[in-house]
């Protein structure tokens, strides 16, 4: 898992004759090497074109493509860094770490830049600066100091700098300082990172890029499924098959603070509407502004609600010894669905889930839904008169009856699930045939 803090960074240049350096020279350094950067970048995409068109051309005489190696003894990104490393003050850790980035760009956007869907990559001023992961070095003492190698020799003596850069981070809350102290202790692995000028503050911003390996439980049963049910009846239901606990989001909660909030947003579009009141006079943004911090309102609650109930589920999911979770793939799915569903943005509720399960090493398997709240999970009977009762399920063949969202969850939690289903409905369709021709 790779996270990003940012850092911003007083410089703490000391000079040959032990002077400290004014931050005012580091930043004109600093700028330079974004001149630079931009200027390597878009050199870049143009040996990028080059290639491009020296390989339709090739293609057109011998029918197939040139190989990088052979012509140009390196692959095109190798190419380019050769031909970057000198004549620049950076680096040269860092000019293959740009010049590796813009070749993977380009061939990304190579062709929808040729259908003229996309205009040609081309960078613009104050390109953040890339740092090698080998060039940035973090210590302690006292405070938090980063190193950052950032120059070549030539750099180096152009400036007058002898040293790598030196600045010291400013750390303002507990979580950085945490950071901090994991990736000098090794616990977190940095990457290659970013430099970026902040205008607003006048301060260099370090994007530190670090990586940690999930925090897995290795205990967890990697066969042992939870399925998850998006619902009717409440939003959420969670269990394992053959299991009869369960793990439930009310949907009480979220209506209720749903009803009240668009009381209020009705109410206050009706007086913006109709009254007018004090706001008149100040501009239609003004008079309507109620209604979009009620919308932010909503968001925000939508937000913190999702966090706790995929807490909650993970918790659950822990208790229970799963390491897998299966849920619905709800892409492809519109109208039909309740609207309710599609208001309470089940994507961001999966998204959060997703995430807080790969942090404890719950893998997550996406299955088609289709015949899940149809099918009885005793005894895997489908039919549509099973839901006569939305919120109740009733088997038609064996009598089970259970809470219709149970139902589905225990459905969900099943290995294959789809398979499964796609063979009782040929051995079904075939056995009706059966029955008409006899
Ligand atoms: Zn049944």
């Amino acid at each position: 898992m790779t996270k990003i803090v940012k850092l911003y960074l007083i410089s703490e240049q000391i000079d040959k004759d032990g002077n400290r350096v004014d931050y005012k020279e580091i930043n004109s350094i600093l700028w330079n090497l974004q001149k630079q950067t931009r200027d390597i970048k878009n050199k870049t995409v143009q040996l990028c074109w080059e290639w491009m068109n020296f390989s339709s051309d090739y293609y057109k005489k011998n029918e197939l493509y040139p190989n990088e190696k052979e012509i140009l003894n390196l692959t095109l990104r190798g190419y380019a860094y050769d031909h970057f490393k000198q004549g620049y003050d950076l680096y040269s850790s860092n000019i293959s770490v740009l010049t590796e980035a813009v070749c993977g760009a380009f061939k990304n956007a190579k062709k929808e830049m040729l259908n003229g869907e996309k205009s040609v990559l081309s960078y613009k001023a104050e390109q953040p600066l890339d740092i090698h992961k080998k060039c940035i070095k973090l210590e302690y003492d006292k405070n938090f100091y980063v190193k950052l190698k950032m120059l070549n020799k030539a750099g180096k003596k152009k400036y007058g700098i002898e040293d790598d850069l030196n600045f010291k981070i400013q750390v303002e809350d507990k979580s950085t300082r945490t950071i901090l102290e994991r990736c000098i202790d090794g616990e977190y692995v940095v990457s290659g990172s970013k430099l970026i000028y902040d205008k607003k503050k006048k301060l260099w911003k370090l994007n530190l890029c670090y990586s940690f390996k999930a925090n897995e439980i290795e205990s967890l049963d990697k066969n042992k499924i939870l399925g998850i049910d998006l619902g009717i009846a409440c939003p959420l239901m969670a269990s394992v098959n053959g299991e009869f606990d369960r793990f439930s989001i009310k949907g009480g909660e979220i209506e209720t603070f749903r009803k009240r909030i668009e009381a209020r947003k009705r109410s206050v579009l009706h007086q913006t509407k109709y009254c007018g009141d004090g706001r008149i006079g100040h501009g239609r943004n003004k008079r309507t502004e109620p209604a979009y911090k009620i919308n932010d309102k909503i968001a925000r609650f939508r937000d913190t609600a999702n966090h706790k109930y995929s807490r909650a589920l993970i918790d659950y999911a822990i208790r229970k010894n799963c390491g897998m979770i299966q849920m619905e793939n709800l892409t492809g799915i519109s109208d039909n669905k309740e609207h309710f569903l599609k208001e309470w943005s089940y994507y961001d509720l999966q998204t959060k889930i997703e995430n807080k399960a790969k942090e404890k090493g719950i893998k997550i398997v996406y299955i088609n839904p289709e015949y899940t709240s149809q099918r009885c999970s005793k005894c895997g009977y489908i039919d549509a008169n099973n839901r006569e009762l939305r919120a109740v399920f009733k088997c038609q063949n064996c009598g089970f009856e259970a809470d219709a969202d149970y139902n589905a969850s225990q459905n969900i939690g099943i290995k294959n699930i789809e398979d499964i289903i796609e063979n009782t409905l040929k051995i079904s369709s075939a056995n009706e045939k059966q029955t008409k021709n006899t």
